[in-house]
Protein backbone atom coordinates (compact mmCIF):
# COMPACT_ATOMS: atom_id res chain seq x y z
CA UNK A 1 0.00 0.00 0.00
CA UNK A 2 1.42 3.05 -1.22
CA UNK A 3 1.29 6.77 0.65
CA UNK A 4 -0.35 9.47 -0.48
CA UNK A 5 3.71 10.91 -0.55
CA UNK A 6 4.45 8.59 -2.94
CA UNK A 7 1.77 8.27 -4.98
CA UNK A 8 1.55 11.90 -5.69
CA UNK A 9 5.69 11.35 -6.89
CA UNK A 10 4.26 8.84 -9.02
CA UNK A 11 2.19 10.99 -10.53
CA UNK A 12 5.45 13.07 -11.25
CA UNK A 13 7.30 10.09 -12.68
CA UNK A 14 4.34 9.84 -15.07
CA UNK A 15 3.44 6.18 -13.53
CA UNK A 16 0.28 4.99 -12.51
CA UNK A 17 -1.13 1.81 -10.75
CA UNK A 18 1.03 -0.31 -8.32
CA UNK A 19 4.74 0.34 -8.34
CA UNK A 20 6.33 -2.77 -8.27
CA UNK A 21 8.81 -3.60 -5.88
CA UNK A 22 11.88 -2.43 -6.68
CA UNK A 23 10.36 1.19 -7.64
CA UNK A 24 8.74 0.99 -4.57
CA UNK A 25 12.08 0.46 -2.74
CA UNK A 26 13.36 3.24 -4.41
CA UNK A 27 10.95 5.60 -3.09
CA UNK A 28 11.13 4.57 0.35
CA UNK A 29 15.07 4.87 0.07
CA UNK A 30 14.25 8.09 -1.53
CA UNK A 31 12.27 9.57 1.53
CA UNK A 32 14.23 8.37 3.47
CA UNK A 33 17.35 10.41 1.89
CA UNK A 34 14.98 13.23 1.83
CA UNK A 35 14.13 12.90 5.41
CA UNK A 36 17.86 13.83 6.13
CA UNK A 37 18.55 16.45 4.04
CA UNK A 38 15.19 18.49 3.34
CA UNK A 39 14.73 21.71 5.42
CA UNK A 40 11.24 23.20 4.64
CA UNK A 41 11.32 26.69 5.31
CA UNK A 42 8.71 29.10 3.98
CA UNK A 43 7.45 32.49 4.10
CA UNK A 44 4.01 34.77 3.59
CA UNK A 45 2.59 38.20 3.97
CA UNK A 46 -0.61 39.28 3.72
CA UNK A 47 -1.16 41.21 0.35
CA UNK A 48 -2.71 44.10 1.90
CA UNK A 49 0.16 44.36 4.66
CA UNK A 50 2.43 45.64 1.69
CA UNK A 51 2.72 48.96 1.24
CA UNK A 52 1.80 48.61 -2.18
CA UNK A 53 0.27 45.59 -4.61
CA UNK A 54 3.06 44.73 -6.60
CA UNK A 55 3.12 45.44 -10.21
CA UNK A 56 2.81 41.92 -11.78
CA UNK A 57 -1.02 41.40 -10.12
CA UNK A 58 -1.87 44.28 -12.46
CA UNK A 59 -1.06 41.83 -15.23
CA UNK A 60 -4.47 40.75 -17.50
CA UNK A 61 -3.47 36.91 -17.17
CA UNK A 62 -3.82 37.44 -12.72
CA UNK A 63 -7.49 38.80 -13.83
CA UNK A 64 -9.08 35.80 -12.56
CA UNK A 65 -7.66 36.13 -9.16
CA UNK A 66 -8.74 39.33 -8.50
CA UNK A 67 -11.62 38.99 -6.36
CA UNK A 68 -9.31 36.52 -4.10
CA UNK A 69 -6.31 39.32 -3.58
CA UNK A 70 -7.79 40.97 -0.84
CA UNK A 71 -7.52 37.73 1.11
CA UNK A 72 -4.62 36.56 -0.85
CA UNK A 73 -0.99 36.63 0.69
CA UNK A 74 2.64 36.32 -1.22
CA UNK A 75 3.86 32.64 -0.62
CA UNK A 76 7.58 31.29 -0.58
CA UNK A 77 9.20 28.29 0.34
CA UNK A 78 12.00 25.78 -0.02
CA UNK A 79 13.74 22.60 0.85
CA UNK A 80 17.18 24.24 0.61
CA UNK A 81 20.36 23.10 -0.94
CA UNK A 82 21.17 20.33 0.42
CA UNK A 83 18.01 18.66 -1.82
CA UNK A 84 19.50 20.19 -4.51
CA UNK A 85 22.74 19.11 -3.91
CA UNK A 86 21.85 15.19 -2.89
CA UNK A 87 20.03 15.13 -6.13
CA UNK A 88 23.29 16.34 -8.20
CA UNK A 89 25.11 13.51 -6.71
CA UNK A 90 22.56 10.89 -7.42
CA UNK A 91 22.64 12.15 -11.09
CA UNK A 92 26.40 11.69 -11.77
CA UNK A 93 25.90 7.61 -11.40
CA UNK A 94 22.50 6.36 -10.17
CA UNK A 95 20.46 8.15 -12.33
CA UNK A 96 17.61 6.05 -10.94
CA UNK A 97 17.91 7.42 -7.55
CA UNK A 98 18.03 10.74 -8.65
CA UNK A 99 14.85 10.66 -10.91
CA UNK A 100 13.04 9.48 -7.98
CA UNK A 101 14.59 11.42 -5.80
CA UNK A 102 13.78 14.29 -7.74
CA UNK A 103 9.98 13.54 -8.46
CA UNK A 104 9.86 12.62 -4.53
CA UNK A 105 11.16 15.94 -3.42
CA UNK A 106 8.71 18.03 -6.02
CA UNK A 107 6.10 15.61 -4.00
CA UNK A 108 7.50 16.61 -0.43
CA UNK A 109 7.04 20.46 -1.56
CA UNK A 110 3.73 20.15 -2.25
CA UNK A 111 3.11 18.33 1.14
CA UNK A 112 4.57 20.78 2.69
CA UNK A 113 2.96 23.85 1.29
CA UNK A 114 -0.67 22.09 1.66
CA UNK A 115 0.55 21.96 5.46
CA UNK A 116 1.31 25.61 5.69
CA UNK A 117 -1.78 26.36 3.67
CA UNK A 118 -4.64 28.28 5.60
CA UNK A 119 -8.67 27.62 5.64
CA UNK A 120 -8.30 25.70 2.01
CA UNK A 121 -6.18 27.71 0.93
CA UNK A 122 -4.03 27.08 -2.99
CA UNK A 123 -0.96 27.82 -4.19
CA UNK A 124 -1.39 29.90 -7.36
CA UNK A 125 2.30 29.80 -8.98
CA UNK A 126 3.68 32.62 -11.78
CA UNK A 127 3.88 30.04 -15.22
CA UNK A 128 0.32 29.02 -14.62
CA UNK A 129 -2.59 30.10 -16.77
CA UNK A 130 -0.16 31.76 -18.96
CA UNK A 131 1.34 34.33 -16.22
CA UNK A 132 5.28 34.77 -16.52
CA UNK A 133 7.68 32.92 -14.76
CA UNK A 134 9.59 35.64 -14.21
CA UNK A 135 7.03 37.41 -11.61
CA UNK A 136 8.74 35.16 -9.26
CA UNK A 137 11.22 37.48 -9.11
CA UNK A 138 8.98 40.44 -7.52
CA UNK A 139 7.27 37.73 -4.96
CA UNK A 140 11.04 36.93 -3.68
CA UNK A 141 11.81 40.74 -3.64
CA UNK A 142 8.42 41.41 -1.58
CA UNK A 143 9.38 38.65 0.76
CA UNK A 144 12.97 39.46 1.21
CA UNK A 145 13.29 35.66 0.74
CA UNK A 146 16.77 36.08 -0.77
CA UNK A 147 17.95 37.42 2.62
CA UNK A 148 15.58 35.42 4.82
CA UNK A 149 15.79 31.68 2.83
CA UNK A 150 18.96 32.59 0.80
CA UNK A 151 16.38 32.11 -2.51
CA UNK A 152 17.84 33.50 -5.36
CA UNK A 153 16.32 33.84 -8.50
CA UNK A 154 17.76 34.17 -12.61
CA UNK A 155 15.97 36.37 -14.69
CA UNK A 156 13.96 33.96 -16.03
CA UNK A 157 12.43 33.17 -12.91
CA UNK A 158 13.74 30.00 -12.62
CA UNK A 159 14.98 29.92 -8.49
CA UNK A 160 17.90 28.13 -6.76
CA UNK A 161 17.72 25.82 -4.55
CA UNK A 162 15.89 24.45 -7.49
CA UNK A 163 13.41 22.86 -5.36
CA UNK A 164 11.25 26.12 -4.33
CA UNK A 165 8.36 27.26 -4.70
CA UNK A 166 6.57 30.87 -5.02
CA UNK A 167 3.38 32.13 -5.81
CA UNK A 168 -0.29 33.56 -4.46
CA UNK A 169 -2.07 31.92 -1.82
CA UNK A 170 -5.59 32.17 -2.71
CA UNK A 171 -8.37 31.06 -0.61
CA UNK A 172 -11.47 29.62 -2.09
CA UNK A 173 -10.01 29.60 -5.70
CA UNK A 174 -10.56 26.80 -7.79
CA UNK A 175 -7.87 25.83 -10.67
CA UNK A 176 -9.64 25.80 -14.38
CA UNK A 177 -8.89 26.21 -17.84
CA UNK A 178 -12.03 28.03 -19.10
CA UNK A 179 -10.92 31.59 -19.73
CA UNK A 180 -7.54 30.71 -19.91
CA UNK A 181 -6.19 33.50 -22.35
CA UNK A 182 -3.56 30.68 -24.00
CA UNK A 183 -6.02 28.08 -24.20
CA UNK A 184 -6.47 27.51 -27.55
CA UNK A 185 -2.45 27.18 -27.68
CA UNK A 186 -1.58 25.50 -24.70
CA UNK A 187 0.86 23.18 -24.93
CA UNK A 188 0.04 20.98 -21.22
CA UNK A 189 -3.61 20.15 -22.85
CA UNK A 190 -1.99 19.41 -25.96
CA UNK A 191 0.30 16.35 -23.45
CA UNK A 192 -3.64 15.36 -21.51
CA UNK A 193 -1.86 17.63 -18.56
CA UNK A 194 -2.67 20.94 -16.77
CA UNK A 195 -0.12 23.95 -15.69
CA UNK A 196 -1.42 23.42 -12.36
CA UNK A 197 -0.86 19.86 -11.42
CA UNK A 198 2.51 18.55 -11.15
CA UNK A 199 4.80 20.90 -11.49
S1 LIG B 1 -3.42 24.01 -18.55
FE1 LIG B 1 -5.26 25.26 -18.67
S2 LIG B 1 -4.89 27.01 -17.29
FE2 LIG B 1 -2.90 26.02 -17.70
S3 LIG B 1 -2.04 27.19 -19.42
FE3 LIG B 1 -3.14 25.43 -20.25
S4 LIG B 1 -5.21 26.16 -20.73
FE4 LIG B 1 -4.23 27.64 -19.36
Amino acid sequence: MTTSLQNSALAYLGCSGEPDASTLSLLEKAERELAAVASFRHLRCRLTDLPALPDFLAKECYGQLRTYLPEASLYVATLGLETDRLIRRKSANRLAEAVTLNALANAWLDMEVERTAENGEVLFCPGYSGTDFSDNIEILNALNATKLLGIHTAPSGIMIPEKSVAGIMVRGFRFTCKGCLIQSKCEYLKQKKTCYTNR
